[in-house]
């Protein structure tokens, strides 16, 4: 019976992952992502008309990075203001500028003021450098390019030099709780991990066809203060940053392990030799298997506990700030809504319908502000103090 269900099980899998493909390759764009941009565009977190009311326009955005942030901020007690540049900010660490035209949300770092691979001649051999003398001079990786920056002053940027360090943290000192320190303001620099590669000619931008780690033979990992231009430590826009880097780092779990136990120095995506290559959990279409019936996609279990790790995180950030205006609605309180919400959200809807997760987390986003409205329980009447003497 056993080995019967164990049988079904594989056969449903393969079958999912044969129509999820046929499906896929019907369209131009694939859709079923959890953390990278989906089929859903962008639009202004403060238009509170209804969804359909709404105006859509580019780029397009992440059900999570984006709806389900903002939603997930209004439930920790976010004003609806601060929860609107939260989600804003989360999604703008991928897209740059948003929206696209007249942007409203955008970074302005100092390009001056990003750090510059220091040349060839000078790198010392390391393990991830075994022969800077023989590698060629060329920078493929880390440079700030304005074809490949979303805009000059884009310091999360993931093709700029500190594209792996706000996308494939580790969860480590030096990487993903730098960035949480210093949106917690527990240091007013953020110390960023750079990365640079040198001597190959394919530049390394994420969306290339190609193995960073076979094309370049030679990487160098710095660390530097981190220009951040108007953006401070413990505001509303380093917090959606750093949701955004904590949700990547739940997104590319697997791969960050897969890469550390190869010996790479950092993650990324990567083509792979078929599923017994080491790095298989790094390939591009990874992203493609992260929504749906945890038995027949097994990932969609990290996306779960990755929405959760966003609202814990929201509502530690919550519980240490004095500008939030509401007590953060607990997970499992309220019949568990906002725990079985996420898990309907990751696990039950059709994992080729982007739009059916926002609209999701738009009844999300009116619940939480209903029940935080009607429930004293939830009242913080001084947090209302400073608005009222303004
Ligand atoms: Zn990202």
């Amino acid at each position: 019976m056993k080995r019967y269900r164990h049988h079904l099980t594989l056969t449903s899998l393969a079958l999912s992952v044969f129509l999820l493909l046929a499906l896929s390759s019907l369209f131009t764009l694939p859709s079923v992502r959890a953390w990278s941009e989906e089929n859903i565009d962008y639009f202004d977190p403060l238009d509170y008309r209804s969804l359909s009311q709404r105006d859509t326009v580019s780029p397009t955005v992440s059900s999570i990075h984006f709806d389900l942030v903002g939603a997930l901020a209004i439930a920790a007690g976010f004003s609806i203001t601060d929860a609107a540049t939260i989600q804003a900010y989360s999604q703008a660490t991928d897209s740059g500028p948003l929206p696209e035209e007249h942007p409203i949300y955008t970074f302005d770092a100092d390009p001056a003021n990003y750090p510059v691979a220091p040349p060839i001649s000078s790198v010392i051999t390391s393990t991830i450098c075994p022969s800077p003398s023989t590698t060629a001079a060329n920078v493929s990786m880390g440079s700030t390019d304005s074809d490949l920056m979303a805009c000059p002053g884009c310091f999360t940027d993931r093709y700029g030099p500190y594209g792996v360090f706000f996308h494939m943290p580790h969860n480590s000192a030096d990487e993903l709780d730098a960035i949480h320190d210093w949106t917690w303001n527990i240091t007013d620099t953020l110390m960023g991990k750079v990365t640079f590669g040198y001597g190959s000619d394919v530049r390394f931008t994420w969306k290339g066809i190609s193995n960073v780690y076979e094309t370049t033979p030679c990487f160098v990992q710095e660390i530097h203060a981190v220009d951040t231009g108007s953006i401070q430590p413990g505001s509303m826009e380093a917090l959606g940053i750093y949701l955004h880097s904590l949700g990547d780092n739940w997104s590319h779990q697997e791969c960050i392990a897969a890469a550390d136990a190869q010996g790479k120095p950092f993650a990324a995506h990567v083509t792979v030799d078929g599923n017994d290559d080491p790095l298989w959990p790094c390939r591009w279409s990874d992203h493609k298997f992260e929504f749906g019936d945890p038995d027949s996609f097994p990932e969609s279990n990290r996306t779960f506990s990755g929405t959760l790790a966003l609202y814990d995180a929201l509502v530690d950030f919550a519980r240490q700030s004095n500008r939030v205006l509401y007590r953060p609605i607990p997970v499992t309180a309220e019949e568990n809504h906002i725990y079985d919400t996420l898990y309907r959200f990751v696990h039950t809807t059709s994992a080729l319908r982007p739009d059916d997760r926002r609209v999701m987390a738009d009844q999300l986003r009116s619940w939480a502000l209903d029940t935080r409205e009607s429930n004293p329980a939830y009242w913080r009447p001084w947090a209302f103090l400073p608005l009222l003497l303004q």
